[in-house]
């Protein structure tokens, strides 16, 4: 059991992830006065502390119950869980739920003038990577012997430095990639990132204090997913006009002064609006449509 009273969350200190973990727990109401040289934050309207730490650490943080709960990728979740699986060091943790950022993968990449065919093309070649767990289990399944080079950091350059012969690295636009003049060859690992409790059990208003941030990350996360859509609609339309509104089954339908044959129709879908969508509306007789954005939901 977890004694401590306040509720602790590891977070990335400064990198792809820190930004957006704070605006995801800002949007729960947790608020927090940072300052920049400390490692941790109390919050001033919760029992809750914040960790600023490296990515690294989170999951060894979460497995370990030194915090109850972290943000993370799931890129050094997985890595973290295949070495602690490997050594034999505790790595349970409970999945709390996949968020909506930080989407990223993890592929393999090889100089533009390499001929690759399929994983055998890497038979004995070098390839440097920061992930080597996620790499050999690819490379074992595919029964091909490669050689290791563990970098932290750098990784893109490593083949024309002379270092390996191909990499495998995080990739989201492949810009690096191109301007290092690689080629992705292969997906290893789909990314994004995500909310991790530690196994450790906790005392119950801490768990209720979990179970409420959860649902508020979830009220965030589809209100982010969701728009508010105001139109008048012909009675006779209503039906085909609702189905081009994807979640939007049950929509509110009022009546419009002096009005008989059209309606006011208030929906939540839960797609953006493209404007081909928009555009279908007007062509079914549609008129006044308002698309706005959702800040909260819950329930
Ligand atoms: P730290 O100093 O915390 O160890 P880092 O350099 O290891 O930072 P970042 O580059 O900030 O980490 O990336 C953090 C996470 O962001 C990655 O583990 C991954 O989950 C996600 N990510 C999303 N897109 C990318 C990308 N193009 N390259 C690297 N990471 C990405
Ligand atoms: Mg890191």
């Amino acid at each position: 059991m977890n004694d401590n009273k306040r509720l602790r969350i590891a977070i990335q200190k400064s990198g792809r992830l820190s930004k957006e973990s704070m605006k995801l727990l800002k949007g729960c109401g947790v608020k927090f006065n940072i300052d920049e040289r400390r490692l941790i934050a109390h919050s001033d309207n919760m029992p809750i502390d914040l960790l600023r730490v490296r990515d690294d650490d989170i999951p060894g943080l979460v497995m370990d119950g030194v915090v109850d709960l972290g943000i993370l990728g799931e890129n050094v979740l997985e890595e973290e869980q295949l070495e602690r699986q490997s050594t034999g060091k505790p790595c349970t943790f409970d999945k709390l739920r996949q968020l909506d950022f930080g989407s990223c993968r993890l592929s393999i990449a090889m100089p533009q003038e390499f001929e690759y065919s399929d994983s055998s093309s890497l038979e004995g070649l070098r390839i440097a990577s920061s992930y080597p767990n996620l790499l050999n289990r690819f490379l074992a399944a595919k029964q091909v012997s490669y050689l290791d080079c563990m970098l932290k950091g750098s990784v893109e350059v490593a083949p024309r430095s002379g270092l390996a012969d191909g990499i495998c690295d995080l990739v989201s636009t492949g810009a690096t990639l191109e301007a290092n003049g690689l080629v992705e060859s292969e997906v290893i690992f789909r990314s994004k990132a995500c909310m991790i409790q530690s196994p450790i059990a906790q005392a119950d208003d801490k768990q209720a204090l979990i179970d409420k941030i959860l649902s508020r990350i979830n009220g965030v996360i589809r209100a982010k997913e969701s728009k508010y859509i105001l139109l008048h609609a012909p009675t006779d339309k209503l039906e085909q006009i609702v189905a081009l509104l994807p979640g939007a089954e049950n929509p509110t339908v009022l009546p419009l002064n002096d009005d008989s044959n059209r309606v006011a129709v208030h929906a939540v879908s839960t797609e953006d609006l493209f404007w081909d969508t928009m555009e279908q509306l007007t062509e079914l007789g549609a008129s006044s449509i308002l698309v706005m954005p959702i800040e909260k939901m819950l329930g």
